[in-house]
């Protein structure tokens, strides 16, 4: 079966990744595509026929599922708009608010969606990696998380620094928001037992790029990856919105798509 998916955001870094990596596959189909109303490109054909509009309603009518890398506010309103007919998602927007969770929350009641913060096959692996080197070293050894971004990215830490966070927490038996560190400035004491820093680099055009950091007395441990083309998160995404529609309604991962759980 090849699922129909609406993208949003067509004029977009990964919307156009999305449409590029779509036209080489057979088990998605572009059949629509929504930007907001002041983007530049709207009206014009940005795959096969299809034209990006501004109408959210009649994409996500047009579709099996949809395709969300925007921004947090967009994803908030499509997610809203998506529970009144019930529409599949695929979300990949970082950096949301509690009220935005809360809409893509309430959206997964009434609809399959998968959400995760990277859609790489490299990084969710790497993050089984990580949760199993915090559980065998213990928070003896401190662990660091850096990550760098191209500079037109907005929220910070990334999602996957968070996620990689989460999977050295979960590891060491803590809870991230207990233990996490965001960047350091001033005197701020020396570093606690079971501490996880996250650092953020910004800088030129870089996709993506994570290091976790283990250190031990005399020797330390370096787990990353780096992305050097959107064409991976893309994958992914279409790969997710193919595995998505006719699943019952709930919030699944990319775990769950890639059949790792
Ligand atoms: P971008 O700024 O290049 O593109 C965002 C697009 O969203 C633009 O086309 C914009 O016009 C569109 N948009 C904004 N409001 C909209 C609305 N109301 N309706 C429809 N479209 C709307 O950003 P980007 O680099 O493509 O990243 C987008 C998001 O995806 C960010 O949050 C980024 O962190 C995230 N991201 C996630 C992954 C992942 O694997 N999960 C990978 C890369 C980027």
């Amino acid at each position: 079966m090849t699922a129909r998916v609406c993208i949003l955001g067509p004029s977009g870094r990964m919307g156009r990744a999305l449409i590029d990596a779509a036209a080489g596959r057979s088990d998605v189909k572009v059949t629509a595509a929504v930007d907001r109303l002041d983007a530049g490109g709207l009206g014009t054909m940005v795959t096969n026929g299809v034209l990006a509009s501004a109408d959210l309603a009649a994409g996500l009518a047009a579709a099996d599922v949809y395709i969300d890398f925007t921004s947090p506010a967009a994803t908030r309103t499509s997610a809203e708009t998506a529970h009144a007919g019930k529409r599949p998602a695929v979300i990949g927007t970082t950096g949301l608010t509690p009220a935005d969770e809360a809409a893509v929350a309430k959206l997964a009641t009434v609809a399959p969606i998968v959400v995760a913060a990277n859609f790489s096959l490299g990084v969710n692996l790497l993050l089984g990696l990580v949760q199993q080197a915090a559980r065998a070293l213990g928070p003896e050894w401190d662990a660091e998380i850096v990550e760098i971004h191209h500079r037109a990215k907005r929220d910070a830490p990334s999602g996957t620094a968070l996620m990689i966070a989460h999977a050295i927490a979960a590891g060491h038996g803590s809870t991230y928001d207990e233990v996490k560190r965001h960047t350091r400035d001033g005197d701020v004491g020396a570093r606690p037992r079971g501490e996880i820093g996250v650092s953020a680099v910004r800088g030129g055009d870089v996709i993506g790029e994570h290091t976790a950091t283990f250190f031990g007395a005399a020797e330390r441990i370096e787990i990353g990856h780096r992305a050097t083309s959107r064409a991976i998160f893309a994958a992914g995404a279409l790969r997710a919105a193919a595995w998505v529609v006719g699943k019952p309604p709930g919030r699944y991962d990319m775990l769950d798509v890639l059949g790792l759980k």
